[in-house]
């Protein structure tokens, strides 16, 4: 399948079983906005909730936290964002059409008006949006939604510590969206002017010397790697570690690794891995007046910690999930589409049907099948079409098992249960079905 094919696919799958729509779409849209439909935030909260369980709740050494998307406009001058979380911007002579100078060459044609008349001498642009706090628009009352959840992060360190009495190295964790008013967002869910990230922000002592947080590192790059290979299940030669050049680091950062993933629209970043050294707990103690220190509880040393950042995309996340699992067999009548997604990031588990749904009997043992599954996971009614068009629709969206409840149930308690990915059927007496999927899901 051409790439592009596959990237086609994948947004006309997404509008027309209600994973992402185009955002205000009855008034014509809004440029790069999506919204999640039903199954979208399924799968989006199923990611969310794995990555949750795995880095905060299986963990002892991290804790979460869920802040306020505006911040006091002072965190974002300590942190550097006000000065410098710009992008250059470049704007052709002929159209005015605007991109970033670093994702054109601007001795090529325009993109968009396909002139030669060059591009202005490029701008740096703040990402952050700009809104005022209470009825006044003035200068006082500038505020800007969070351009990523990690400040928050250090703006509670303290209150973290003192609560939760961390000892180093610990981590706090957050989920949430973030907002930056990008020059050339594209790519449906890849590039959007509002996303959500997941982010870490690892405390340890000052390092004596380069091995030392070198060695935290790598500890939270193998777990990234680990995330994307037995959560997501990706094929890992489809992602590429991204050494960032020296002189390409972000003003706060001493060694950033770039993972990349193979989207159909190119290599492009899916996570980052950052080193932000004390940067941002020192200019806050600074800024804030505050101390931000932490006590070593045997030697009493007084330090500011050092920090290793890893951070995830979600949506991003999402559509490297459906680049991956996306799967197309056999020919003609017996072509089928799926999603081979792991069980579970689906947002069905199972779907349930009766045979015919004009037989209130298979109807009713169906219903009853259901209403106790649904106690033990995310289940899926349908009565529609015949059995074949409902494998379809349930391969489509990614469901991993489908139950049918016909005449044979009546007679022996038994129903077929359907495996996504081998087409396979099975006779399972319906009073194991809990157990089954339990199995089956776990
Ligand atoms: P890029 O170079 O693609 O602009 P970045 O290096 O600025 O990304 P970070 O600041 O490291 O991104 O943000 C952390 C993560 O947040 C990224 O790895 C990505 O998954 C996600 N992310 C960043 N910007 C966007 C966006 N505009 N839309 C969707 N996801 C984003």
């Amino acid at each position: 399948m051409e790439q592009k094919d596959l990237m086609e696919k994948i947004v006309s799958l997404c509008k027309r079983r209600g994973f992402v729509f185009p955002g205000s779409e009855i008034y014509g849209g809004m440029a790069n906005s999506w919204d999640y439909g039903s199954l979208g935030v399924e799968l989006k909260n199923n990611i969310k909730q794995l990555w949750w369980k795995r880095f905060v709740q299986q963990r002892d050494d991290v804790v979460g936290l869920d802040a306020a998307l505006i911040m006091n406009p002072k965190v974002w001058e300590a942190s550097g964002h006000l000065a410098t979380f710009t992008d250059p911007l470049v704007e052709c002579n002929k159209c005015h059409a605007r991109f970033r100078e670093d994702q054109i060459n601007t001795s090529a044609p325009c993109e968009s008006c396909k002139s030669k008349d060059g591009f202005s001498e490029p701008k740096m642009f703040n990402l952050m949006f700009k809104t005022f706090i209470g009825p006044s628009e003035d200068q006082t009352s500038i505020a800007y939604f969070r351009p990523e959840t990690a400040q928050a992060m250090f703006v509670q360190f303290k209150n973290v510590l003192d609560t939760t009495r961390k000892k180093l190295p610990f981590g706090i964790a957050q989920v949430g969206k973030a907002f930056r008013n990008e020059i050339t967002p594209g790519n449906f869910v890849f590039r959007t002017r509002e996303f959500e990230q997941m982010e870490i922000e690892y405390f340890f002592a000052p390092p004596k010397d380069d091995e030392e947080w070198n060695a935290q590192f790598e500890l939270w790059k193998q777990a990234m790697i680990d995330w994307m290979k037995n959560d997501l299940k990706f094929d890992m030669s489809h992602v590429h570690e991204l050494e960032v050049a020296k002189e390409d680091l972000a003003h706060y950062s001493k060694r950033t690794i770039d993972f990349e993933y193979e989207f159909p629209f190119g290599k492009k970043e899916l996570y980052g891995l950052a080193y932000r050294t004390d940067f941002d707990l020192s200019n806050h103690e600074k800024a804030s007046g505050q101390e931000l220190k932490y006590t070593d509880p045997e030697t009493n040393e007084k330090f500011v910690p050092h920090v290793i950042e890893p951070t995830w995309g979600v949506d991003r996340t999402i559509l490297a999930v459906l680049c991956e699992h996306y799967r197309e067999e056999g020919e003609e009548e017996k072509k089928r589409v799926y999603l081979k997604l792991p069980p579970r990031l689906a947002p069905y588990k199972v779907a349930v049907f009766p045979l015919l749904k004009n037989k209130p009997e298979l109807v009713e043992k169906a219903r009853a099948i259901y209403n106790e599954l649904k106690e033990h996971h995310m289940v899926a009614w349908d009565d529609r079409g015949n059995v074949g068009k409902r494998y379809y629709s349930q391969d489509e969206v990614g469901t991993p098992f489908c139950i049918t409840v016909d005449f044979d149930t009546l007679e022996n308690d038994t129903v077929t249960v359907r495996d996504r990915d081998t087409a396979e059927q099975e006779r399972i007496a319906t009073a194991d079905l809990v157990s089954y999927f339990a199995n089956k899901l776990s």
